[in-house]
């Protein structure tokens, strides 16, 4: 028998600007009371925002007994952006059940981590929970300014990178540049999704490598947005804003469905 995927509602507690595209969400809130982390230091979840019913993915950038804290980038249109953009304090979303990738075999030499914005925080918690002193060399291409964002020293190596003008990525370029360790480690990255399956060809046919010895997460999809012939974000604000219950929101989208397909 398949068991229920458990969900978890939770709220907005504060709501911090990291840079001009990364939004920190601090989550809370008594939903959360059986929330458990997988304790993978790349472990995410679907969130669930308020008047959608489709989720996105997040990495758990740290977890308490009490919150969830998640990094959400910011670009130029989606579903998730939209509501990051503004304050969305005291909102109440929904997290899906945690789940996690990151399989270091326990002997690795190094680690090597590579990544646009959306792996950034995946690549922080990765870091931080690496054995202490393990050579960790990392590229982050990001349009944001985050010197701060990952811890120093210890081995960590941290190269930022601009993202290019007019194509979606760097990335692939600065995979085939790298001067690779001497040894075996372990290659983790995310990203642009046609991209990373790029890389997955290269790691595999260039360098040879087992697929024990890299993690290669598509992260996103560049394509143009699927737009939904009634979007229920508009309406179901309006709904809250008039004091209807979800009930009555939903059956309004209904309605409005409805009325499109005639
Ligand atoms: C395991 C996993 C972990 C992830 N962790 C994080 C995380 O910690 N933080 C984070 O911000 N993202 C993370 N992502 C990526 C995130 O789920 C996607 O970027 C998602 O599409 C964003 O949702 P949205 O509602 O903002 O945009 P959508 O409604 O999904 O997309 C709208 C449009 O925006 C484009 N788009 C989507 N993402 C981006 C982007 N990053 N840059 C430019 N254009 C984009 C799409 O092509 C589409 O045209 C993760 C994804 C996975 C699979």
């Amino acid at each position: 028998m398949t068991r229920r995927a458990e969900q978890y509602d939770a709220q907005v507690l504060r709501r911090e600007a990291l840079g001009e595209h990364l939004v920190r969400l601090h989550l809370g809130g008594p939903g959360l009371a059986d929330f458990r982390s997988t304790g993978v230091p790349d472990e995410w979840v679907g969130l669930v925002v308020p008047g959608q019913f489709q989720h996105r993915y997040y990495t758990v950038r740290a977890v308490t007994d009490e919150t969830v804290v998640v990094d959400v980038v910011v670009h130029a249109e989606g579903l998730v952006t939209e509501w990051a953009e503004r304050d969305c304090t005291g909102e109440t979303v929904t997290l899906t059940e945690p789940k996690g990738s990151f399989t270091m075999p326990p002997d690795a030499a190094w680690l090597l981590l590579v990544a646009d914005l959306t792996g950034l925080p995946a690549i922080a918690r990765i870091a931080e929970s690496r054995p202490a002193g393990l050579p960790c060399r990392v590229w982050v291409e990001s349009a944001d300014d985050l010197g701060d964002y990952l811890p120093d020293g210890d081995g960590l190596e941290v190269t930022w990178l601009r993202p290019p003008v007019g194509v979606t990525s760097a990335l692939a370029d600065v995979v085939g540049a790298i001067d690779w360790p001497a040894g075996d480690g372990y290659f983790w990255m995310a990203g642009e999704s046609a991209q990373m399956r790029a890389i997955r060809k290269h790691l595999r046919h260039d360098r040879g490598l087992a697929a024990s010895a890299y993690d290669v997460m598509g992260y996103w999809r560049d394509q143009a947005r699927q737009r939904r012939s009634v979007d229920p974000g508009p309406i179901w604000r309006a709904g809250k804003a008039a004091g209807k219950t979800d009930e009555q929101i939903w059956a309004e989208y209904d309605a409005a469905r409805e009325e499109e397909t005639r």
